[in-house]
């Protein structure tokens, strides 16, 4: 098991959820638990709904890899990952099941509660990492968890994109550098079918609608 110990001035701030990616349960448990692998998580849960800890949460998991979010670098040092079983885009994508929404609702409840998280933080790989990955992706559904992530209070609705980014949560560098994949990465947890680069009036509207109540 690959772990680290976590620098005092770094506490846990963020949940980062993934999808395993891989063709079986038991590929992604031997992977996440191998050594030589360089990943690792704090939590598994599988298609049944089974929740299997793997590491303390007091301990650094390495499953962010190169990420930003918000003023944040090495989002690792600063969040609690859970893996969702999937095959995920490249190995035929899935909906993640009822069972899996029930668990992970239930771990969040307990995580949050424990460690202080806001609904705002508990945040996807594909939000800090847009350049290079697209979990848990389009099939995962916000609206099926039991906690508002967005939701601020606004009047205004005139906002540019890049502005609409930042409020999401976006690193500012990253939006800089990868515009295109950030747009991307707001497609997925929209969950719209075709995940392009274009901003037609439709996508505008409904990132503000995401945002915003
Ligand atoms: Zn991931």
């Amino acid at each position: 098991m690959n772990y680290s110990f976590r620098k005092k001035n770094k506490i846990v701030k963020y949940i980062v959820i993934h999808y395993t990616g891989m063709k079986s349960l038991k590929d992604a448990y031997f992977r996440l638990n191998d050594i030589n692998s360089e990943v690792s998580v704090h939590y598994l849960i599988s298609r049944k709904g089974i929740i299997y800890n793997l590491l303390c949460p007091r301990l650094k998991a390495w499953h962010a890899g190169e990420s930003k979010w918000k003023d944040h670098i090495n989002i690792n040092d600063y969040s609690i990952g859970i893996e969702l079983e999937n095959k995920g885009h490249e190995h035929g994508y899935e909906n993640f099941s009822k069972k899996q929404y029930q668990s992970i609702n239930n771990l969040i409840k307990f995580l949050t509660f424990n460690f202080h998280i806001q609904n705002n933080d508990i945040i996807f790989h594909s939000d800090i990492s847009p350049n290079r990955k697209k979990d848990p992706g389009e099939k995962f559904h916000l609206n099926k968890l039991n906690f508002n992530r967005f939701g601020y209070p606004n009047n205004k609705r005139n906002y540019s994109i890049i502005k609409l980014l930042c409020i999401y949560g976006f690193n500012k560098n990253y939006i800089k550098r990868f515009k295109k994949q950030c747009i991307l990465s707001v497609k997925r947890t929209l969950n719209y079918k075709r995940i392009n680069p274009h901003i037609s009036k439709k996508f505008y509207f409904d990132f503000c609608n995401l945002l915003f109540k």
